[in-house]
């Protein structure tokens, strides 16, 4: 059973999608945090799926990474870039998981010969996820995916309904997070859609307990009574959320609104002890204080869709905090880049650095290599992560080794799978064994795994370490046995597993920054703890710009 004294926030979302109800619980989750509480969060997602693993990008996103090796989705990144608590495969579930785990208990027989409903069993099964891994705790903060009303979500909200009324007042708190309109020809916020979205909740046996209401502009003091009467709510328990510049400035407007306050209020919690808010005022005065710009091209197949990179457009804006200057993005369409007649200097004009990130299929893959070439032989700071760097070992054998052939088994058959599939690997869990017909979901190498870095090259004085963790989500793995060749042309494999079988780092020593990893660094930068290498690759851009 749970601690007897950790309070759950449940936060769901009204009105329309894309609230940032995620942005809101982890920043919730910090301002707790900086009055001094433990937070972990969770998240519920609606969705069939088992997990986000085997989602198109296009369809859901980045997909996150824990340590344990859990593909979740990428609201976990959020809540572990806002409170820095590492996130777990135990903190996010979906539909899908819930009743796989129900049909196979059914299986084994452990509901002796009941009918199995959503009511009791999967909706015990959900309140068991929610309080499962919860430790000393004083809050568990558990978002609901999704919008109020939707099918998929109802026996979600059916659950923490039940929660609400086992645990108490004293112990749950329902957050809801709405939308007011601005209509422009009438000059005003329109509170009639949160009005019916409170009422679908009521229906549904929740009264929220805050809400906290998405604006365009502030919410007059009539409009906030208007609601709390309508809503059946004290006017202060009407929070403004308005528009930020920055997401990291999101954690102060929220205290100044009063949301933890009014979360305190409702537990009955020290109102007098104040929030120590001064990472986030330093991470604005930063902000607020950086002089010059970057450009940093990313040659991406995802362009359309930015979600898709979600924590690397974000470590990429730790790395300038960390030099105190400003990035600016630039995303380059990989397949734009196999088109012959394209001017190659054009598209590149004023990039201080290219990022190549991961990704997977064939499809641009032959434009990545063709940016990686660009930035090798102009000098530009390069950085290529997990296919990213696949691509940097076919640019550097196709047109240095002179392996013209070479290629990944993931594009088909070749007769040089330069990048092979990985077949066995070491892993915490023991010997883990794969074949081309395994299954797809969950099968990567997936989660933390140490590297072994080599002395004195550019990564080590970068990381000041000998070993290093970091996170994992591939298929394929560059093969070492052609290490010499690289090495005696200019490229070395400065990382690699302890095995000393996997290449998870390369770098060109006479190139100004050159490097390719096989992990995902971005998955573990923090806005108050930006990680080591991208504040040295935007270092090297900004030097780069000064060239310029
Ligand atoms: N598609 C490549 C692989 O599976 C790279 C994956 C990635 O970039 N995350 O190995």
């Amino acid at each position: 059973m749970i601690n007897s004294t950790v309070k759950l926030v449940f936060i769901t979302g009204g009105v329309v999608s894309s609230l940032g109800k995620g942005l809101a619980s982890a920043c919730l989750g910090s301002i707790l945090q900086a009055r001094g509480y433990k937070v972990k969060l969770k998240k519920l997602d609606p969705y069939l799926n088992v997990d986000p693993g085997t989602m198109s990008p296009y369809q859901h996103g980045e997909c996150y990474v824990t340590d344990d090796g859990a593909e979740t989705d990428l609201d976990l990144g959020h809540y572990e870039r806002f409170t820095g608590v590492p996130a777990k495969n135990s903190d996010n579930i979906t539909t899908g998981k819930i009743y796989s785990n129900v049909i196979s208990r059914e299986r084994r027989g452990d509901y002796l010969g009941a009918t199995i409903q959503v009511i009791p069993h999967v909706t015990d099964a959900i309140k068991e996820f929610i309080l499962s891994d919860i430790n000393d705790e004083d809050f568990v903060l558990c978002e609901i995916g999704g919008t109020v009303g939707d099918i998929e979500s109802l026996p979600f909200i059916e659950a923490i309904r039940q929660l609400g009324n086992e645990l108490g007042f004293s112990r749950t708190c329902f957050l809801h997070v709405t939308l007011l309109p601005f209509i422009k020809t009438a000059g005003e916020l329109k509170t009639k859609p949160t009005q019916h979205s409170v009422k679908e909740l009521q229906g549904m046996g929740i009264q929220p307990d805050i809400l906290l209401c998405r604006t365009e502009v502030e919410i007059p003091e009539e409009q906030k009574s208007k609601i709390a009467l309508f809503c059946n709510l004290k006017p202060e328990s009407v929070i403004e959320a308005l528009d930020a510049k920055s997401i990291y400035h999101v954690p102060i407007s929220y205290h100044n609104q009063g949301l933890d306050n009014q979360i305190c209020k409702h537990f009955h919690l020290d109102l007098d002890k104040k929030p120590d808010l001064s990472r986030w005022l330093n991470i604005n005065k930063i902000q607020e204080t950086s002089e010059g710009t970057v450009n940093i091209g990313i040659v991406g197949k995802y362009t359309s869709m930015v979600d898709a990179y979600k924590s690397l457009i974000e470590s990429i804006f730790h790395g300038g905090l960390s030099n105190k200057v400003n990035v600016s993005i630039k995303w380059i369409d990989s397949e734009e880049l196999e088109n012959k007649e394209l001017n190659i200097n054009n598209v590149f004009k004023d990039i201080n650095g290219i990022i190549v990130p991961g990704g997977f299929g064939f499809r641009g893959s032959e434009g990545k290599i063709n940016g990686i070439n660009y930035a090798r032989v102009n000098n530009i700071p390069f950085f290529g992560i997990c296919f990213g760097m696949q691509m940097a070992v076919l640019e550097f054998a196709r047109n240095i080794l002179k392996f013209k052939n070479a290629s990944s088994s993931e594009f088909g058959k070749t007769d040089f799978p330069l990048i092979g599939l990985l077949t066995e690997w070491q892993s915490n869990k023991g010997i883990e064994k794969r074949n081309k017909d395994s299954n797809l979901g969950g099968t990567m190498r997936l989660g933390a795994y140490d590297c072994k870095l080599s002395k004195g090259t550019l990564v080590q004085s970068i990381y000041n370490q000998d070993i290093i963790s970091e996170r994992h989500r591939h298929r394929y793995e560059v093969n070492y046995e052609f290490n010499s060749d690289f090495e005696k042309h200019g490229m070395i494999f400065s990382g690699m597993s302890p095995s000393m079988t996997l290449p998870e780092i390369l770098e060109i020593p006479s190139h100004p920054w050159f490097i390719g990893v096989q992990f995902h660094p971005e998955l573990k930068s923090k806005p108050f703890d930006p990680h080591p290498l991208f504040s040295s690759f935007i270092e090297a851009a900004l030097n780069n710009s000064r060239l310029l």
